[in-house]
This record gives structure tokens, sequence and C-alpha cells, in this order.
């Protein structure tokens, strides 16, 4: 099989070729980072996304350069990474990351007409916070007009992670350095209502329970 741009050279054992863990992995995600070239130069932009099913949805106002240049089709390459842990390996050579990224390449499509965006905006908003979309008050003509959503398909991706302790050469196991991982992970903290708004309430069940991992596309 030949090499294309989404086959992984550097340390191919670190690649995932399974698509329900590629799936998984941008499910969790909810942070982009989009690179495109403009005018000449490149430009790597965070911003937030969603899947739903074999497509990415990605929106912003539509005076972004980010928006407007992922409308005109711009060749995009969209990376997302969840960092799991620093890997403190006894030789400053070997310490490393444990992690799981996914890169998309592809070009994005604008979702046209107020329907077809006002879905896309509702599909967004429940992949990223279920339950959500119910209790916020819906996008308004003007707020419509100002935002673009775009799709990407996923079909060009690759997906690497690295997991587990360090990997010391042979000659350094008996160093002294405390050698293992620190892991790290992205959790949803209590939430604090608003001040400015009244009653006091709980928060509700969907947002209470909201954990990154916890949502389903
Ligand atoms: C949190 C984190 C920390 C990292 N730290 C370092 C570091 O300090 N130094 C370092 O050299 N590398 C680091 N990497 C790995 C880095 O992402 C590259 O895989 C590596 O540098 C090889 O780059 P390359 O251009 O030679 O990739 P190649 O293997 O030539 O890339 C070919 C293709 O493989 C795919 N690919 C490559 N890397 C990834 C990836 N990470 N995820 C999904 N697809 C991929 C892309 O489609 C790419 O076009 C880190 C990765 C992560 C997620």
């Amino acid at each position: 099989v030949a090499a294309t741009r989404t086959t992984i050279r550097r340390i191919p054992k670190r690649t995932v070729t399974d698509r329900a863990q590629m799936e998984a992995i941008l499910d969790e995600g909810i942070v982009a980072h989009v690179g495109f070239v403009h005018d000449g130069a490149p430009f790597v932009m965070p911003t937030g996304y969603v899947r739903d099913g074999e497509r990415l949805l990605l929106h912003g106002s539509t005076a972004s350069r980010l928006m407007q240049a992922l409308a005109a089709g711009a060749d995009a390459c969209i990376t997302v990474t969840l960092l799991d842990a620093l890997v403190l390996a006894r030789s400053a050579f070997h310490h490393s990351m444990n992690y799981r990224s996914v890169v998309v390449f592809g070009r994005a499509t604008p979702i046209e007409g107020d329907e077809a965006k006002m879905a896309a905006l509702a599909t967004y908003m429940e992949r990223l916070v279920p339950g959500r979309w119910d209790e916020a008050r819906r996008p308004n003509r003007k707020e419509l007009a100002a935002t673009m959503v775009v799709e990407l398909p996923l079909v060009e991706w690759s997906c690497k992670q690295r997991a587990g302790p360090p990997a010391d050469e042979p000659e350094d196991m008996a160093w002294p350095a405390w050698s293992g991982i620190v892991s790290l992970a992205l959790h949803a903290g209590k939430p604090e209502q608003d001040p400015t708004q009244s009653p006091k309430k709980p928060a509700p069940g969907h947002v209470a329970q909201w954990q990154p991992n916890r949502r389903r596309a």
C-alpha cells in the first residue's frame, strides 16, 4: 500500500487504525486546531468542534477569517489532542507524553439555509452538552445570519496514541532518577451559577453530570 499524507511514518507502532477508537477520541475532545494557508501564510487556529456521524461540525462568526477560509473550501488540516500523562523516564531523551490524537485532512462545505443551519447548531450544542438545546433560547434571525456553520467529512484521517510507562534503554534501568508517569485529565468542576441570575437554583442534571468523556455522538 502506497504511503499517503495520513500514513504515520514516525513511530508507526503508535498508529491507531480502528475507526471507533478514532471517533471516541473526537467525541471526548472539545477543541481542535485548524491549519490552513491564507494569502500564502500558514495559520493554526484553535476552535470548538463536534463530531456528527461521519463529519466534523465547526461554527463561528461570518466575520472570522478561519470560517471564511473554510467556507471557501481551503485545504485544511484539523488536529485534536487529548493529553493523558507526562512520561518521566530515567533518561532525559526518553521523556515523553501519553496522548491520543487525531489529524483530519479535507475541505469543508458551508451549511446553507436557515433551517439546515439551525439543525446543525442544534446538533453541535447537543453533542457538546446533551440536553442544552432544549433549555437555551434558540438563535434569532440576526444571530443565525451572523453565524457560519461548516461541515468537513471524516474521510482522510490518521490517529496516533502513546500509552504506558516510560521506555528507557536497558543500560539506564539502574539509573536512580524516579521514573513513571503523571496522569493528566480534563474534568468538569462544580457548576457555578451566574451571580446575576436569580433565583438561585441547582444546576440541572445535564450540567451537573457533564464530563467530557461521557458525551456520545
Ligand atoms: C501531546 C503530544 C506531544 C508530542 N510531543 C512530541 C515531541 O515533543 N516531539 C516530537 O517529535 N513529537 C511529539 N509528538 C508526536 C508528533 O505529533 C508527531 O507524531 C511526530 O513529531 C512525528 O512528526 P512527523 O511530521 O515526522 O510525522 P509523520 O509520521 O511524518 O506524519 C505523517 C502523517 O502521520 C499522521 N500523524 C503524525 N503524527 C500524528 C499524531 N500525533 N496524531 C495523529 N496523526 C499523526 C499525519 O496524518 C501526518 O500527516 C507529540 C504528540 C502529541 C499528541
